[in-house]
C-alpha cells in the first residue's frame, strides 16, 4: 500500500509520485487536505487552490485506489492537545522562516499514517526541509512507513512545479526563474572546483540579487539529515533556495554530486 500525501491543486509533480507508488505498491491512495495547522496566521491558508474536481478529474487518469479527502474536523478534534513536533529540524530552513510549519506537517502525517497504514510514503525532493524532518519522525517513532523521496519536476523552462506558481502574474512568473538561474550557478561554479559553501552561497544570491523585485528568504548548504550548516558542499550536501517573488514565497533545492 503506497501513499501520496497532499494539499490538493495537484500538478505533474504530485503525478510524478502517483506513478512512482503506483510502479512499486499493489494498491495506491492519494490524500487531498489543505492542512490548517501547517499554515501560519499570516500565511496563505484561505487563498490555498482548492481544486478538487479538477484534481479527481487528473487522478482518473492514474487508476489508482482510494482518494483520502478528508474534512477538517474529520482529522483533528476540536481542542486537541497532541502534536508531533520534531524538535530542532522543525526550526531550520523553512522551519526558521515557518514558525510551527514543520510541527504542522509531522502531526498531519502521522495521522495520515495512522489512517491509511501504507507501507510507502512518496514526497517530492522539492520539499527537501520537509523530508528531513519526516525521516527523523519515522525513524524516532519506529513507524513501518518507507519513506521515498521522488525527484523534483520542473516546467519546461526550469521552475519547479508547485501549487503556488498560479498566484504568479506574468511578470513574477519569468521572475521567478531566477530561483532556478542560482542553482545552476551554483552547480556550474561546483563543476570549476568550487566546493566552499560561504563562497558557493555567495554565487547564489547574487544570480538572485540580478531580480529586483525578487526578495531572498534564505540560501543555504546544509547537512541534509539534520539541516544544519557545512562548510564544505561535499556529494550529498542540500544545497536549498527559498525567496518571495511578489507576495509568493518559492523554494528548490539540489542535492549536490
Ligand atoms: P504539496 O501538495 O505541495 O504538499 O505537495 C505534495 C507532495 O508533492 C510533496 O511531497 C511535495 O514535495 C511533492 N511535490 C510538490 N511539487 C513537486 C515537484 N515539482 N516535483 C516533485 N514533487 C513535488
Amino acid at each position: 500500500m503506497g501513499l501520496v500525501p497532499t494539499l490538493g491543486a495537484l500538478h505533474e509533480g504530485h503525478l510524478s509520485l502517483v506513478r512512482t507508488a503506483k510502479a512499486c505498491c499493489d494498491a495506491v491512495a492519494v490524500s487531498i487536505f489543505v492542512n490548517p495547522t501547517q499554515f501560519g496566521p499570516n500565511e496563505d491558508f484561505a487563498l490555498y487552490p482548492r481544486t478538487f474536481d479538477a484534481d479527481c478529474a487528473l487522478l482518473a487518469g492514474e487508476d489508482i485506489d482510494v482518494v483520502f479527502a478528508p474534512a477538517p474536523e474529520e482529522i483533528y478534534r476540536a481542542g486537541a492537545a497532541t502534536f508531533v513536533e520534531v524538535e530542532g529540524l522543525s526550526q531550520r530552513l523553512d522551519g526558521a522562516s515557518r514558525p510551527g510549519h514543520f510541527r504542522g506537517v509531522a502531526t498531519i502525517v502521522a495521522k495520515l499514517f495512522i489512517a491509511a497504514e501504507p507501507d510507502r510514503a512518496f514526497f517530492g525532493q522539492k520539499d527537501a526541509a520537509q523530508i528531513a524532518v519526516l525521516r527523523r519522525m519515522i525513524f524516532d517513532l519506529g513507524l513501518p512507513v518507507e519513506l521515498v523521496v521522488c525527484p523534483i519536476v520542473r516546467e519546461s523552462d526550469g521552475l519547479a512545479m508547485s501549487s503556488r506558481n498560479r498566484y504568479l502574474s506574468q511578470q513574477e512568473r519569468q521572475q521567478a526563474l531566477v530561483l532556478r538561474r542560482s542553482l545552476d550557478a551554483v552547480q556550474a561554479a561546483i563543476a570549476a572546483g568550487e566546493r566552499n559553501s560561504e563562497t558557493l552561497i555567495a554565487t547564489a544570491r547574487s544570480i538572485l540579487a540580478s531580480e529586483p523585485e525578487v526578495r531572498i528568504d534564505y540560501v543555504a548548504a546544509a547537512d541534509w539529515a539534520t539541516l544544519l550548516p557545512v562548510d564544505q558542499a561535499l556529494p550529498g550536501t542540500l544545497f536549498a533556495v527559498a525567496a518571495w517573488v511578489g507576495k509568493t514565497r518559492l523554494i528548490d533545492n539540489m542535492i549536490i554530486q
